[in-house]
Protein backbone atom coordinates (compact mmCIF):
# COMPACT_ATOMS: atom_id res chain seq x y z
CA UNK A 1 0.00 0.00 0.00
CA UNK A 2 1.92 3.07 -1.20
CA UNK A 3 -0.23 5.52 0.67
CA UNK A 4 0.65 3.98 3.92
CA UNK A 5 4.63 5.28 3.35
CA UNK A 6 4.00 8.82 3.69
CA UNK A 7 1.65 7.95 7.40
CA UNK A 8 5.10 6.34 8.52
CA UNK A 9 6.80 9.48 8.43
CA UNK A 10 4.27 11.39 10.47
CA UNK A 11 5.58 13.12 13.64
CA UNK A 12 3.24 11.27 16.31
CA UNK A 13 4.42 7.58 14.78
CA UNK A 14 8.19 8.38 15.53
CA UNK A 15 7.36 9.71 19.07
CA UNK A 16 5.42 6.26 19.94
CA UNK A 17 8.45 4.12 18.34
CA UNK A 18 10.18 6.34 21.02
CA UNK A 19 7.68 5.77 23.47
CA UNK A 20 7.96 1.78 23.05
CA UNK A 21 12.01 1.67 23.17
CA UNK A 22 11.10 3.05 26.88
CA UNK A 23 8.94 0.52 27.42
CA UNK A 24 6.30 3.82 27.82
CA UNK A 25 3.45 3.01 25.94
CA UNK A 26 0.21 3.66 27.01
CA UNK A 27 -2.36 0.32 26.28
CA UNK A 28 -4.56 1.82 24.58
CA UNK A 29 -4.69 5.18 22.09
CA UNK A 30 -7.67 7.09 20.71
CA UNK A 31 -6.64 8.25 17.37
CA UNK A 32 -9.18 11.16 15.87
CA UNK A 33 -9.57 13.20 12.79
CA UNK A 34 -12.24 14.17 10.68
CA UNK A 35 -11.34 11.59 7.86
CA UNK A 36 -11.84 7.81 8.69
CA UNK A 37 -9.61 6.51 5.67
CA UNK A 38 -6.77 9.06 7.52
CA UNK A 39 -7.32 7.45 10.89
CA UNK A 40 -7.20 3.65 9.42
CA UNK A 41 -3.94 4.16 7.99
CA UNK A 42 -2.65 5.98 10.59
CA UNK A 43 -3.08 2.83 13.17
CA UNK A 44 -2.32 0.74 10.11
CA UNK A 45 1.12 2.55 9.59
CA UNK A 46 1.66 2.41 13.81
CA UNK A 47 0.80 -1.17 13.82
CA UNK A 48 3.59 -1.67 11.01
CA UNK A 49 6.00 0.69 12.74
CA UNK A 50 5.71 -1.02 16.42
CA UNK A 51 5.79 -4.56 15.12
CA UNK A 52 8.89 -4.69 12.43
CA UNK A 53 12.37 -4.75 13.34
CA UNK A 54 12.88 -1.87 10.69
CA UNK A 55 10.32 0.42 11.71
CA UNK A 56 8.03 -0.59 8.77
CA UNK A 57 10.55 -1.63 5.97
CA UNK A 58 7.70 -3.30 3.89
CA UNK A 59 9.28 -6.68 3.48
CA UNK A 60 9.97 -8.55 6.29
CA UNK A 61 7.48 -11.11 7.61
CA UNK A 62 5.41 -8.72 10.22
CA UNK A 63 5.27 -5.90 7.67
CA UNK A 64 3.72 -7.91 4.41
CA UNK A 65 1.15 -10.36 6.62
CA UNK A 66 0.06 -6.50 7.97
CA UNK A 67 0.36 -5.32 4.68
CA UNK A 68 -2.27 -8.07 4.18
CA UNK A 69 -4.20 -7.95 6.61
CA UNK A 70 -3.53 -10.91 7.38
CA UNK A 71 -1.05 -10.20 10.98
CA UNK A 72 -1.96 -12.95 13.29
CA UNK A 73 -1.40 -10.45 16.04
CA UNK A 74 -3.26 -7.38 14.77
CA UNK A 75 -6.51 -7.89 14.81
CA UNK A 76 -9.28 -5.86 12.89
CA UNK A 77 -12.33 -4.65 14.15
CA UNK A 78 -15.54 -4.35 13.65
CA UNK A 79 -15.71 -7.27 11.53
CA UNK A 80 -19.16 -6.01 9.94
CA UNK A 81 -20.42 -2.61 9.24
CA UNK A 82 -20.50 -1.29 12.60
CA UNK A 83 -18.58 -2.49 15.85
CA UNK A 84 -21.20 -4.60 17.78
CA UNK A 85 -21.87 -6.49 21.00
CA UNK A 86 -20.35 -9.20 19.48
CA UNK A 87 -17.13 -7.59 18.34
CA UNK A 88 -16.38 -6.28 22.15
CA UNK A 89 -16.85 -9.93 23.07
CA UNK A 90 -14.64 -11.45 20.74
CA UNK A 91 -12.16 -8.79 21.91
CA UNK A 92 -12.43 -10.00 25.48
CA UNK A 93 -11.78 -13.74 23.97
CA UNK A 94 -8.72 -12.79 21.85
CA UNK A 95 -7.50 -10.64 23.81
CA UNK A 96 -6.05 -13.15 26.95
CA UNK A 97 -4.91 -15.95 24.12
CA UNK A 98 -1.18 -15.32 23.37
CA UNK A 99 0.34 -13.60 20.49
CA UNK A 100 1.23 -16.02 17.60
CA UNK A 101 4.23 -14.95 15.86
CA UNK A 102 4.58 -10.82 17.77
CA UNK A 103 5.50 -10.37 21.57
CA UNK A 104 2.31 -8.77 21.99
CA UNK A 105 -0.89 -8.46 20.27
CA UNK A 106 -2.28 -5.26 18.62
CA UNK A 107 -6.27 -4.48 18.60
CA UNK A 108 -7.00 -1.61 16.14
CA UNK A 109 -10.73 -0.95 16.19
CA UNK A 110 -11.83 1.41 13.39
CA UNK A 111 -14.61 4.08 13.58
CA UNK A 112 -15.81 3.15 17.07
CA UNK A 113 -18.61 5.88 17.30
CA UNK A 114 -19.74 3.79 15.10
CA UNK A 115 -21.43 1.57 17.21
CA UNK A 116 -23.86 1.46 20.19
CA UNK A 117 -23.41 2.20 23.44
CA UNK A 118 -24.18 -0.64 24.79
CA UNK A 119 -20.94 -2.48 22.49
CA UNK A 120 -19.10 0.64 24.00
CA UNK A 121 -20.08 -0.12 27.41
CA UNK A 122 -18.97 -3.86 26.71
CA UNK A 123 -15.60 -2.98 25.58
CA UNK A 124 -15.18 -0.64 28.63
CA UNK A 125 -13.87 -3.45 30.79
CA UNK A 126 -11.22 -4.76 28.76
CA UNK A 127 -10.00 -1.32 28.43
CA UNK A 128 -10.02 -0.21 31.89
CA UNK A 129 -7.45 -3.63 32.91
CA UNK A 130 -5.93 -4.79 29.59
CA UNK A 131 -4.13 -7.96 29.66
CA UNK A 132 -0.03 -7.36 29.98
CA UNK A 133 1.01 -7.26 26.09
CA UNK A 134 -2.07 -5.82 24.28
CA UNK A 135 -2.27 -2.44 22.60
CA UNK A 136 -5.51 -1.07 21.91
CA UNK A 137 -5.14 1.49 18.42
CA UNK A 138 -8.57 2.64 18.41
CA UNK A 139 -9.79 5.60 16.08
CA UNK A 140 -13.10 7.76 15.44
CA UNK A 141 -13.94 10.40 13.19
CA UNK A 142 -16.52 11.70 15.77
CA UNK A 143 -15.42 12.23 18.85
CA UNK A 144 -18.63 13.83 20.02
CA UNK A 145 -20.13 9.85 19.71
CA UNK A 146 -17.63 7.93 22.01
CA UNK A 147 -18.54 7.45 25.65
CA UNK A 148 -16.78 9.40 27.91
CA UNK A 149 -15.70 6.51 29.99
CA UNK A 150 -13.71 5.57 27.09
CA UNK A 151 -12.10 8.61 25.82
CA UNK A 152 -10.67 8.89 29.40
CA UNK A 153 -9.20 5.50 29.37
CA UNK A 154 -7.57 6.55 26.08
CA UNK A 155 -4.34 8.31 24.89
CA UNK A 156 -6.04 10.73 22.31
CA UNK A 157 -3.82 11.71 19.39
CA UNK A 158 -5.20 13.73 17.00
CA UNK A 159 -4.61 12.34 13.04
CA UNK A 160 -2.94 15.45 10.85
CA UNK A 161 -3.82 16.29 7.57
CA UNK A 162 -1.20 16.60 5.03
CA UNK A 163 0.54 19.73 3.29
CA UNK A 164 -0.87 21.08 -0.02
CA UNK A 165 2.32 19.42 -1.34
CA UNK A 166 2.63 16.47 0.34
CA UNK A 167 -0.83 15.75 -1.31
CA UNK A 168 -0.37 17.18 -4.58
CA UNK A 169 2.91 14.57 -4.07
CA UNK A 170 0.28 11.63 -2.80
CA UNK A 171 -2.07 12.23 -5.59
CA UNK A 172 0.33 12.95 -8.50
CA UNK A 173 -0.39 9.73 -10.49
CA UNK A 174 -4.34 10.91 -10.57
CA UNK A 175 -3.12 14.42 -12.32
CA UNK A 176 -5.45 13.73 -15.37
CA UNK A 177 -8.46 12.80 -13.62
CA UNK A 178 -10.85 15.37 -14.30
CA UNK A 179 -11.63 16.23 -10.86
CA UNK A 180 -7.76 16.41 -9.82
CA UNK A 181 -7.77 20.04 -9.13
CA UNK A 182 -10.98 20.04 -7.30
CA UNK A 183 -9.56 17.06 -4.91
CA UNK A 184 -6.10 18.44 -4.23
CA UNK A 185 -8.32 21.82 -2.98
CA UNK A 186 -11.58 20.57 -1.09
CA UNK A 187 -9.76 17.23 0.06
CA UNK A 188 -8.63 19.78 2.80
CA UNK A 189 -5.26 17.38 2.97
CA UNK A 190 -6.91 14.26 4.17
CA UNK A 191 -5.87 11.39 1.72
CA UNK A 192 -9.83 9.98 2.47
CA UNK A 193 -11.86 12.91 1.48
CA UNK A 194 -9.36 14.14 -1.50
CA UNK A 195 -9.98 10.02 -2.72
CA UNK A 196 -13.59 10.36 -2.31
CA UNK A 197 -13.77 13.65 -4.79
CA UNK A 198 -10.97 12.09 -7.07
CA UNK A 199 -13.77 8.88 -7.73
CA UNK A 200 -16.89 10.59 -7.33
CA UNK A 201 -18.18 11.53 -11.37
CA UNK A 202 -20.58 14.11 -10.43
CA UNK A 203 -18.59 15.81 -7.71
CA UNK A 204 -17.79 18.26 -10.81
CA UNK A 205 -21.26 18.90 -11.55
CA UNK A 206 -22.62 19.35 -7.44
CA UNK A 207 -19.67 21.75 -7.70
CA UNK A 208 -20.77 23.86 -10.22
CA UNK A 209 -24.33 23.62 -8.91
CA UNK A 210 -23.02 25.12 -5.46
CA UNK A 211 -21.77 27.89 -7.49
CA UNK A 212 -24.85 28.62 -9.44
CA UNK A 213 -26.84 29.09 -6.13
CA UNK A 214 -24.13 31.32 -4.76
CA UNK A 215 -23.82 33.49 -7.79
CA UNK A 216 -27.27 33.30 -9.14
CA UNK A 217 -29.51 33.07 -6.72
CA UNK A 218 -30.62 36.72 -6.39
CA UNK A 219 -34.61 36.33 -5.35
CA UNK A 220 -37.38 33.49 -4.03
CA UNK A 221 -38.42 33.32 -7.43
CA UNK A 222 -35.75 31.58 -8.43
CA UNK A 223 -35.76 28.72 -5.98
CA UNK A 224 -37.79 26.63 -8.26
CA UNK A 225 -35.10 26.38 -10.96
CA UNK A 226 -32.65 24.95 -7.81
CA UNK A 227 -35.41 22.14 -6.64
CA UNK A 228 -35.27 19.66 -9.93
CA UNK A 229 -31.99 18.60 -8.19
CA UNK A 230 -32.13 15.03 -7.12
CA UNK A 231 -30.86 15.03 -3.25
CA UNK A 232 -29.49 12.01 -1.73
CA UNK A 233 -27.56 12.18 2.05
CA UNK A 234 -24.41 11.74 0.34
CA UNK A 235 -24.79 14.61 -2.00
CA UNK A 236 -26.20 16.77 0.49
CA UNK A 237 -23.38 16.93 2.58
CA UNK A 238 -21.38 17.58 -0.15
CA UNK A 239 -23.33 20.28 -0.96
CA UNK A 240 -23.00 21.10 2.44
CA UNK A 241 -19.52 21.15 2.36
CA UNK A 242 -19.13 23.07 -0.77
CA UNK A 243 -21.03 25.89 0.01
CA UNK A 244 -19.57 26.42 3.45
CA UNK A 245 -16.15 26.44 1.78
CA UNK A 246 -17.42 29.12 -0.87
CA UNK A 247 -19.17 31.26 1.59
CA UNK A 248 -15.80 31.14 3.99
CA UNK A 249 -13.80 32.43 0.63
CA UNK A 250 -16.49 34.76 0.03
CA UNK A 251 -16.08 36.30 3.83
CA UNK A 252 -12.47 36.22 2.85
CA UNK A 253 -12.47 38.66 -0.18
CA UNK A 254 -15.18 41.03 1.56
CA UNK A 255 -12.42 41.09 4.56
CA UNK A 256 -9.54 41.79 1.57
CA UNK A 257 -7.99 38.79 2.60
CA UNK A 258 -7.37 37.19 -0.68
CA UNK A 259 -4.08 35.21 -0.23
CA UNK A 260 -6.40 33.72 2.32
CA UNK A 261 -8.94 32.14 0.05
CA UNK A 262 -8.98 28.53 -0.31
CA UNK A 263 -10.32 28.06 -3.99
CA UNK A 264 -8.86 30.56 -6.17
CA UNK A 265 -10.69 30.05 -9.27
CA UNK A 266 -13.25 31.61 -6.97
CA UNK A 267 -11.48 35.45 -6.95
CA UNK A 268 -12.75 35.93 -10.54
CA UNK A 269 -15.92 33.81 -10.00
CA UNK A 270 -17.05 36.17 -7.33
CA UNK A 271 -15.71 39.57 -7.91
CA UNK A 272 -19.03 40.41 -9.25
CA UNK A 273 -21.04 39.33 -6.39
CA UNK A 274 -19.07 40.12 -3.99
CA UNK A 275 -20.71 43.39 -3.79
CA UNK A 276 -23.95 42.04 -3.15
CA UNK A 277 -22.99 40.48 0.12
CA UNK A 278 -21.83 42.26 3.79
CA UNK A 279 -19.35 40.59 6.01
CA UNK A 280 -22.31 40.11 8.58
CA UNK A 281 -24.55 38.33 6.18
CA UNK A 282 -22.16 35.88 5.10
CA UNK A 283 -21.24 35.30 8.51
CA UNK A 284 -24.18 34.33 9.36
CA UNK A 285 -25.02 32.26 6.08
CA UNK A 286 -21.89 30.11 6.86
CA UNK A 287 -23.01 29.60 10.87
CA UNK A 288 -26.31 28.68 9.03
CA UNK A 289 -25.18 25.86 6.62
CA UNK A 290 -23.07 24.68 9.80
CA UNK A 291 -26.26 24.20 11.98
CA UNK A 292 -27.99 22.19 9.35
CA UNK A 293 -24.78 19.99 8.68
CA UNK A 294 -24.24 19.39 12.62
CA UNK A 295 -27.92 18.21 12.53
CA UNK A 296 -27.10 15.35 10.31
CA UNK A 297 -30.73 15.74 9.13
CA UNK A 298 -32.40 12.82 10.69
CA UNK A 299 -35.76 11.74 10.04
CA UNK A 300 -36.26 14.74 8.01
CA UNK A 301 -37.11 15.10 3.91
CA UNK A 302 -33.88 16.84 2.42
CA UNK A 303 -35.98 18.52 -0.12
CA UNK A 304 -37.36 20.29 1.99
CA UNK A 305 -34.64 20.98 3.98
CA UNK A 306 -32.56 22.10 0.98
CA UNK A 307 -35.51 24.40 -0.30
CA UNK A 308 -35.65 26.12 3.38
CA UNK A 309 -32.26 26.45 3.38
CA UNK A 310 -32.15 28.54 0.35
CA UNK A 311 -34.97 30.81 1.29
CA UNK A 312 -33.11 31.53 4.47
CA UNK A 313 -30.02 32.35 2.61
CA UNK A 314 -31.67 34.61 0.80
CA UNK A 315 -33.47 36.27 3.55
CA UNK A 316 -30.15 36.78 5.25
CA UNK A 317 -28.35 38.18 2.06
CA UNK A 318 -31.49 40.76 2.12
CA UNK A 319 -31.76 41.15 6.18
CA UNK A 320 -28.00 42.28 6.39
CA UNK A 321 -27.95 44.22 3.43
ZN1 LIG B 1 9.19 -4.70 8.25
Amino acid sequence: MELIKYFLKLPFITKLLQDKQQNKLSSGYLFHSLDASSNAFAVTALAMTLLCKKSGCFSCENCIKILKNSHPDVLYYPKEKAFSVFDAKDIIEQAYKKPMIANFKIIIINEIDNSSIEAQNKLLKIIEEPPKNVFFLITTSNLDKVLQTIKSRLLKIKVPCFSLDEIKEIFDSFRNNENYSLAITYGQGYVGKTLEILKNENYLAIYEFCKEIVIHLKQSSQIINFLNEKIDKDKFIIILTILSSFYRDLLMLLCNQDYLVVDKDLIKDFAEIKKEFSINSVIKIINLINQINEKRFSNVSLNLLFETMLVKILEVKFRCK
